[in-house]
């Protein structure tokens, strides 16, 4: 019996063969296929600008950046995320304000956030959990009416629909994605930002770059040469190398089937779940009109099955099924705590976290293995 974990990569034959190819060009970092990827990343999600990085944090910090985030700013994160959402804010000094979530959808919602707003609120950074987009159109319009930038932190909804629209087209003012194996589609390490702004994405491309202008029309001191390049302020290297690129372009080519396949195996575990006494799906919030279900998350009563979510895991490892937790609440973690929280502050998000646990969800799942996961729940739960 083959084990199923709760997420991984679907690589197919030409993926390799498009990494085997791109090993025989000339460029393995700076090359043709990182501009290509970048225009077929745009392309998709209906962003202006994409722009390539070494992976989903280093995005964030590029977010951060762009933004203009400093040590006086305050950034609003959701409390259930990965902690990379809220460190962002931190490698750049600004202190996170933390947002409780919805318990049933785990999601920071505009009211939740609204209380969060002071006169430091530098961005707004929301995460659409699982694959369902934050409720972008009112939260842009809540960071533009005091002054911040909105950044999705949209690592698990690339596919997703928000209101029949793109994520483009929605309202934030960045976006950054991450291509870690679990995530739709891989290219190892990796990540992107996207942004409608032109000003912002030359910020980007600077700051992934070491602070580096390319451009000799913005240069501040006269060429004297063509050796000639300027730094103008303190960047990194965040570049994703083309090695990286020419895997993504040939994931990013089956993304639709991806995500229409993860969407199918959510209406069947939808199904299957219904008769299935302590356990239900996450709940779907009314806007969203397509989910890129990163993650098949469900809430467990496990107080009224009387099973504790270590036994529950432990059951369901022993069958071949793996699991998860997404996430521990961030304002928890001993790093945020010794930064003076404490998460009995955010009741929505410890309600939330005592019931969740994520099953396998990814495109190679079959429905046989679907059932096979709902067999061993129902066991695990109530048997
Ligand atoms: C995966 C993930 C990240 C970080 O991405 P990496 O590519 O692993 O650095 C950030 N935020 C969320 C919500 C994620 O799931």
């Amino acid at each position: 019996m083959n084990f199923l974990p709760y997420g991984r990569q679907t690589i197919e034959d030409d993926d390799i063969r498009a990494v085997q190819a791109a090993l025989r060009d000339d460029f393995l970092t700076t090359g043709p296929k990182v501009v290509e990827f970048e225009r077929r990343l745009a392309q998709c999600t209906e962003f202006a600008h994409a722009v390539a990085v070494s992976n989903g944090t280093a995005a964030l910090h590029c977010a951060c950046a762009a933004a203009n985030i400093g040590p006086e700013d305050e950034v609003i994160v959701p409390a259930i995320t990965f902690v990379a959402s809220a460190n962002c804010a931190r490698y750049l000094g600004a202190k996170v304000v933390f947002a409780d979530v919805d318990p049933n959808t785990g999601l920071a919602t505009p009211a939740t956030i609204e209380r969060c707003i002071s006169d430091r609120t530098k961005a707004i950074i929301c995460v659409d959990l699982a694959g369902m987009p934050a409720e972008i159109d009112a939260l842009a319009a809540l960071a533009e009416s005091n002054t911040a930038l909105l950044i999705e932190d949209a690592a698990h909804s690339l596919g997703a629909a928000f209101k029949q629209q793109a994520l483009g087209q929605a309202g934030a003012h960045l976006a950054t994605l991450s291509f870690h194996p679990v995530k739709h589609i891989t290219t190892g390490e990796g990540g992107a930002v996207l942004t409608n702004d032109a000003a912002l994405a030359e910020k980007l491309r600077r700051f992934r770059e070491h602070g580096i202008v390319r451009d000799a029309d913005n240069w501040q001191n006269e060429s004297p040469g063509p050796w000639y390049y300027e730094q103008q302020e303190l960047g990194f290297n965040y570049r994703l190398p083309d090695l990286a690129c020419a895997l993504g372009l040939s994931q990013l080519s089956k993304l639709e089937r991806f995500v229409q396949r993860r969407n199918e195996i959510a209406e069947l575990y939808a199904q299957l779940l219904v008769d299935l006494p302590h356990v239900k799906p996450l709940t779907r919030p009314g806007y969203l009109a397509r989910s890129a279900h990163h993650l098949y998350v469900v809430q467990v009563d496990f107080d009224a099955a009387g099973r504790s979510r270590r036994e529950v895991m432990q059951r369901l490892r022993d069958a071949g099924v793996g699991s998860q937790v997404h996430y521990i609440p961030v304002p928890s973690q001993p790093y945020y705590a010794g930064l003076g929280e404490d998460v009995a502050r955010y009741p929505g998000a410890c309600e939330y976290y005592s019931k969740a646990l994520s099953i396998p969800m990814y495109p190679a799942l079959t429905d046989s293995d679907v059932a096979r996961v709902v067999k061993a729940l129902e066991a695990a739960v109530c048997g």
